[in-house]
C-alpha cells in the first residue's frame, strides 16, 4: 500500500476528567478527502488541534509523509505543508483581504528562504526600504498568486481586496481564512466546520470551492456537520463520539452505521443535520 500523507496512531488527549480524543487511528492518502463527523463535544476540534500542533497529545503519534511531527509547533507544521482553518474563524481583523492572504505566502517563503531571516529585523527593514528589483518582482508575483487564490471565491472577495477584514461579512471572513491557508500551498488542508453559520447559498458556494480544491489533487481533512455535503465530498468518513472512533469507511456506510445513527439521536441538537 502507498505510504499515507497523514497517519495518526493512538492519538489521545485528556482534559480534567474527560478524554476528548481517545486512541484515534486514521490514515489519509494523498489526494483523498476524509471527513470527520460526530455530535458536538465528540472531540473533532481537539483531534484537529493535536494534529496541527496547537495542542499536544497525551499519547499517540502523528506522521506527515512519513515524518514524525507529533507535538511540533503550528509554524513548523505550516512549513511542512500543513494548513488549517478554525471552527470560529481566525483572520487578522485589521489587515486588508489581500494582506491577510499575503501573510500566508510570506509564511511559506520564510521556510524556503532562511537567508533573509538570517539578516534579522534590520535586514528585513533594509530590504523593505531599498526594495531591490528582485524583491519588487517577487512581491508582484506573490500579489498575483494571492489574487488568483481570492478569485476562487468568485466576486465575493476580489472587489474587496483593500477592505479590512473586520469590515467583512462573517461568510467573507471565513473565505479569507481559507484563502490564507491556501496561500501556504499546503499538502494537507484541514478545515474545521468551514460552513458553520453560513446560509444555504453560502454553504453551496463553499462546497463548490472545496470540491474544486479536491479536483486539483489537494489532500483535505474536513470537519463538517452538514451530512449531505459530507456525503457528496468525501472519499471516506470517520465518525467520532465521546472521543472514540465509532465508524470509519465509505460515506454512506458510516452514515447508516447503527452506532452513528445512535450517536446523533442521542444528541437532539444534531438530529436535524443527522437526517439530512
Ligand atoms: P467537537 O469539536 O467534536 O465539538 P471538541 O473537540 O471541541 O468537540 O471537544 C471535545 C470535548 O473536550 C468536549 O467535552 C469539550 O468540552 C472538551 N474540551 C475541548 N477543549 C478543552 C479544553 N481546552 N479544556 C477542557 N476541555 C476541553
Ligand atoms: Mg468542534
Amino acid at each position: 500500500m502507498m505510504a499515507s500523507l497523514l497517519e495518526i496512531t493512538g492519538l489521545t488527549r485528556h482534559f480534567e476528567g474527560i478524554t476528548a480524543v481517545d486512541g484515534i487511528d486514521l490514515a489519509v492518502q494523498e489526494g483523498e478527502l476524509v471527513s470527520v463527523i460526530g455530535p458536538n463535544g465528540a472531540g473533532k476540534s481537539t483531534l484537529f488541534n493535536v494534529i496541527s500542533g496547537l495542542d499536544r497529545p497525551d499519547a499517540g503519534g502523528v506522521r506527515l509523509d512519513g515524518v514524525d511531527i507529533t507535538g511540533r509547533s503550528p509554524e513548523k507544521l505550516a512549513r511542512l505543508g500543513l494548513a488549517r482553518t478554525f471552527q470560529h474563524g481566525r483572520v487578522f481583523a485589521n489587515l486588508s483581504v489581500l494582506d491577510n492572504v499575503l501573510v500566508g505566502t510570506h509564511a511559506r517563503l520564510a521556510a524556503v528562504r532562511p537567508g533573509w531571516r538570517g539578516f534579522g529585523p534590520l535586514g528585513e527593514l533594509l530590504l523593505a526600504v531599498v526594495r531591490p528589483g528582485a524583491v519588487r518582482r517577487e512581491e508582484a508575483a506573490l500579489r498575483s498568486e494571492a489574487e488568483a487564490i481570492l478569485a476562487r471565491f468568485g466576486d465575493r472577495l476580489v472587489p474587496r481586496l483593500d477592505h479590512p477584514a473586520y469590515s467583512l461579512s462573517y461568510a467573507n471572513r471565513r473565505r479569507v481564512e481559507l484563502a490564507r491557508a491556501l496561500a501556504l500551498r499546503p499538502r494537507l488542508l484541514m478545515l474545521d466546520e468551514p460552513t458553520a453559520g453560513m446560509n444555504e447559498t453560502e454553504t453551496t458556494e463553499m462546497e463548490e470551492v472545496i470540491a474544486a480544491l479536491k479536483a486539483t489533487g489537494l489532500t483535505i481533512l474536513l470537519i463538517e456537520h452538514k451530512l449531505d455535503m459530507v456525503m457528496r465530498l468525501s472519499d471516506r468518513v470517520l465518525a467520532m463520539d465521546d472521543g472514540h472512533s465509532i465508524a470509519e469507511g465509505a460515506p454512506a456506510t458510516v452514515r447508516d452505521h447503527p452506532a452513528v445513527v445512535e450517536a446523533y439521536l442521542g444528541h437532539p441538537a444534531n438530529q436535524r443535520t443527522a437526517v439530512a
